[in-house]
């Protein structure tokens, strides 16, 4: 707490964990490092980068992030048990600054059908998962999961017992996103009255948006002392997500009179943040989405324009550049140089190294040579489709392609293939359409069948020379799998989306985790 100002609101992010659990949301660990420099320049107190012992990638992407990123709390989550804690503890033992978080349920229905365990038990295993955190670690946060459809009286309980057991801050989740304002204050508010040395912990919520009160619920409990809020950029999370980072943040600053608190995000990085992590994820915005989403500010719909041109406060409660919105979308062209990408590059989120930004600076020089202007959209699909964030090893490279199509003819395609020994395969293939046809000639150079779940183009930026990108979901007897492909011509994108595809599957990276799902998170 600062000794001058308004005392401060910690913001602890779990993008990288709660809301990286959420199916289309998975990140590879180049993306996730990449984020979590953005987290860190966005000035967000901590961050939950995984739960260690979920998957070794988790354990991976951690202990990647607590050695380089520097500077807020990096935190991993665990279940109340050895195995956990002690991977929790591996993962993070290079962070300057470390919390290890432990969880366990505690409502009768968590209890009862999926823990199956009596009330003592819960309190024992709490208690036990807390001491041993903190035997590792100085900072240890416990939460009870399902809080909010707790018993307020074994809550309390539970809650004192992991207070004396040497947890640091005290989580209080609606993990089911049940929770109404009002009741959800009131489960704070009794916490704060009945539990002997809460004062001395910080109280945080952990809201999810079932019924589209996440944030609401969340400032709620800060109203009555929560001085920690658990978000996520955009609010992504598991089925309606979490509350949205972005939104708590200017709550907290537009309504500062009433709230009478700060945060230490840099606002103005909240639109860059935003963008990155919907870039890296593919998983997009919607336009009327509250301080982040296209139509947010009142000068871009073109309606309020007299209102507007007159006094802004008319339509605006918050200034666009407050949040890091553009003044206006940079165009880029054939002659602009390598520092002027690099500018750009910054300006949207992207901490790149002098190595990286060389190769994203050829990738441009290619892509101006077909596109006359090129906007932001433009260059941040450059990066994340990339080698940078992109894929690593791949088992099959895209060496030719060519198709014919028409009124009256048969599509076909004709694929060749470089496989990782070397060896090019050739194959032709006839398909309802020339995309088709593509996906049928990879199938059979690969040897692999896959049933196609979902597919999309949508157009990155603007003109007709946009560059389309592809998204796929295939389902193969190992799981389900999705990639995106960025091309000026949709045909040679789809190809290579389906390609990623079958690298991945060739290579066995699945992209959604059942492993994770081992038992479900606050
Ligand atoms: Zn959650």
């Amino acid at each position: 707490m600062s000794e001058s100002g308004p005392e401060r609101v910690i913001i602890f992010d779990t993008t990288l964990r709660d809301g990286e659990q959420s199916p289309g949301a998975s990140m590879n660990l180049p993306q996730k490092l990449q984020m979590a420099r953005a987290l860190r320049d966005l000035g967000v107190d901590v961050i939950e980068a995984g739960f260690a012992a979920a998957s070794p990638g988790d354990f991976e992407a951690i202990r990647a992030i607590a050695r380089e990123v520097h500077g807020p709390t990096i935190c991993s989550l665990s279940r109340c048990n050895q195995g956990d804690i002690e991977a929790s503890h591996q993962a993070l033992k290079d962070a300057p600054r470390r919390r290890i978080h432990v969880f366990l349920a505690t409502s009768p229905i968590h209890r009862d059908f999926k823990l199956k365990m009596a009330k003592e038990e819960i309190v024992c295993r709490a208690v036990d998962g807390v001491r041993l955190a903190r035997e590792r670690c100085d900072d240890v946060e416990f939460s009870t999961e399902d809080a909010a459809r707790t018993e307020l009286e074994f809550l309390a309980e539970v809650v004192e017992r992991a207070i004396e057991a040497g947890a640091t801050t005290l989580n209080i989740p609606d993990t089911v996103g049940y929770a109404l304002p009002q009741t959800y204050a009131e489960t704070l508010a009794y916490l704060k009255k009945h539990v002997r040395g809460i004062d001395r912990v910080v109280m945080s919520v952990h809201c999810h948006n079932d019924l589209g009160l996440a944030v609401a619920n969340s400032l709620a409990g800060v109203m009555v002392g929560a001085r920690q809020v658990e978000c996520t950029v955009n609010g992504i999370g598991e089925r309606a997500g979490n509350a949205s980072l972005e939104e708590i943040v200017m709550a907290l600053k537009t309504r500062s009179e009433v709230f009478k608190l700060s945060t230490g995000v840099r606002t103005e990085r909240l639109y860059p943040t935003s963008r990155l992590l919907a870039q890296v994820t593919g998983m997009h915005v919607q336009r009327n989405k509250a301080v982040v989403g296209q139509n947010a500010f009142a000068h871009e719909a073109g309606i309020h324009q007299h209102g507007m041109l007159t006094h802004r406060e008319t339509y605006e409660i918050m200034r666009p550049e407050e949040v890091g919105f553009a003044k206006s979308q940079l165009v880029l062209g054939k002659h602009s140089g390598r520092h002027a990408l690099k500018e750009r590059l910054v300006a949207l989120g992207y901490a790149l190294s002098d190595a990286q930004v060389d190769k994203v600076f050829q990738d441009f020089k290619v892509l101006a040579d077909k596109k006359k202007d090129i906007y932001d959209a433009d260059i941040e699909a450059l990066v994340v489709h990339g080698q940078i964030l992109g894929k690593g090893n791949v088992a099959w490279e895209l060496e030719a392609l060519s198709t014919t199509s028409g009124t009256g003819t048969m599509p076909c395609a004709s694929i060749a293939l470089r496989g990782a020994d070397g060896n090019r395969i050739q194959e032709v293939a006839a398909g309802d359409g020339p995309v088709d046809a593509c996906f049928k000639a990879i199938e059979k150079i690969t040897g692999m069948t896959v049933k196609l779940r979902d597919y999309q183009i949508a157009s990155v930026s603007k003109g007709e020379d946009a560059q389309g990108e592809v998204s796929i979901e295939v389902e193969h007897r190992t799981g389900v799998y999705r990639a995106r492909a960025l091309s000026t011509d949709i045909i040679e994108g789809s190809a290579r989306a389906f390609l990623d595809v079958m690298n991945r599957i060739a290579l066995k990276g699945p992209q959604t985790k059942p492993d994770l799902r081992m038992e479900p998170t606050p």
